[in-house]
C-alpha cells in the first residue's frame, strides 16, 4: 500500500522569481519535512522566522490570491504552489521565504512540478489520511455556486462564463490524481483583462504580472504572442486554482465538486463552512492528533453577506 502512505520530498530545493502581485523578488526554499507536519510557510526575512500553517484556519485575505497569515506576517498567492502539492500528492513540506509572496514563475504550477521532480519524492511511514464528504453540501453567492457531494475520488467538474469573446463558456470535467494534474492541469496560467489592470495597479495588485507569468486578454483577443497552452487554458487553471485551495482543507479531499463561476472566496467560505459541520464529513484512518487539530478552528463561520445554501 505505498501509494497510500504520506510523502515529502527527497532534498531541499530553491527557486527564485517575482510575487504576482507584490512585484517583490523572493527566493523560496522548500524543505522535507516529517510525517504528520503538513504544508508549513516560513518568513525567513522576519528575525523569529514566523511559522504559518497552510490550511484554512488559518486564511486571511481570499479575494484576488489566496493569503495565508498570523498577527506577525502574511504570505500570498499560495494557491498554485499549494496545488502543485496536492497534485503530486506531497503531504509535508516546509516552503521558507524571504518575502511575502510566492514567486509566480510562468503563472501556472508546472515550474513547481519540475522542483519537486528534481527533489524526488519520499514516501514515508505513515499512512494518508482523506477528507471524505458524507453529505452534500453547497455554498451559493449571486450566480456562482460550489457543492462538494461524496465521492471515492477526487473529482472536479468546473464551468466558467465570461462575457468575452476570448473565452466565453467553458466546462472541465474530470478525476483528478497526479497523472491528470500533470497532463492536463499543471501548465494552466493565471489569467487577466488588460482593461483591468490600471484598477489592479491602483490596488496594489498584479504589480509583478506580465506577458511572462499571465495570459493578457484584450479587448478581442489573448495578447500574448505563444498564443493559449490549452483551448480552454481559463477553466484548467480555475480547476488549479480550486485543487489549489482546497488543499487547505489540510488533508487530500475525496469529493465531487461541482462548480460554476466559483474563486478563492466561495472555496474558502465553503471550507470554512465545513469545519464547523462535523456531520458533513469525516478523516478517514485514525490519526489521533488530527481531529484534535480540525477541532480547534475557530472563526466566524461564513460572512452574512453571502447567501448560504447548504443543506443536509
Ligand atoms: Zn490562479
Amino acid at each position: 500500500m505505498m501509494s497510500h502512505c504520506q510523502k515529502t520530498i527527497k532534498k531541499e530545493v530553491a527557486v527564485a522569481g517575482i510575487g504576482l502581485h507584490s512585484g517583490q523578488e523572493v527566493t523560496m526554499t522548500i524543505k522535507p519535512a516529517r510525517e504528520g507536519t503538513g504544508i508549513v510557510f516560513a518568513r525567513t526575512d522576519i528575525p523569529s522566522v514566523p511559522e504559518i500553517p497552510a490550511r484554512i484556519d488559518h486564511v486571511v485575505d481570499c479575494h484576488f490570491a489566496t493569503t495565508i497569515g498570523n498577527d506577525r506576517c502574511r504570505i500570498s498567492t499560495i494557491e498554485h504552489l499549494m496545488a502543485a502539492f496536492s497534485g503530486m500528492e506531497i503531504d509535508n513540506a516546509r516552503v521558507e521565504l524571504n518575502g511575502p509572496e510566492v514567486p509566480a514563475l510562468d503563472g501556472s504550477a508546472s515550474a513547481y512540478v519540475m522542483l519537486f521532480r528534481e527533489a524526488g519524492l519520499k514516501v514515508q511511514n505513515r499512512a494518508r489520511r482523506y477528507i471524505e464528504i458524507l453529505e452534500e453540501v453547497s455554498f451559493t453567492n449571486g450566480d456562482k455556486k460550489v457543492t462538494l457531494s461524496p465521492c471515492s475520488k477526487f473529482c472536479v467538474d468546473f464551468t466558467i462564463d465570461f462575457e468575452h469573446p476570448a473565452i466565453r463558456a467553458q466546462r472541465f470535467r474530470g478525476k483528478i490524481d497526479s497523472r491528470t494534474f500533470r497532463k492536463s492541469i499543471a501548465r494552466a496560467r493565471t489569467f487577466g483583462f488588460l482593461k483591468e489592470v490600471d484598477m489592479l495597479h491602483k490596488n496594489g495588485l498584479a504589480l509583478g504580472a506580465s506577458l511572462d507569468n499571465a495570459v493578457v486578454i484584450g479587448a478581442k483577443a489573448v495578447i500574448n504572442s505563444e498564443g493559449l497552452r490549452f483551448s480552454d487554458e481559463f477553466v484548467r487553471h480555475k480547476v488549479l486554482d480550486l485543487i489549489g485551495d482546497f488543499y487547505l482543507l489540510g488533508a487530500p479531499l475525496k469529493a465531487r465538486v461541482k462548480a460554476v463561476k466559483s474563486g478563492h472566496e466561495l472555496h474558502c467560505n465553503i471550507m470554512k463552512f465545513l469545519a464547523e459541520t462535523p456531520a458533513a464529513w469525516r478523516l478517514s484512518g485514525s490519526e489521533p492528533e488530527y481531529p484534535d487539530r480540525l477541532s480547534r478552528w475557530g472563526y466566524p463561520v461564513v460572512s452574512p453577506s453571502y447567501g448560504l445554501a447548504a443543506s443536509f
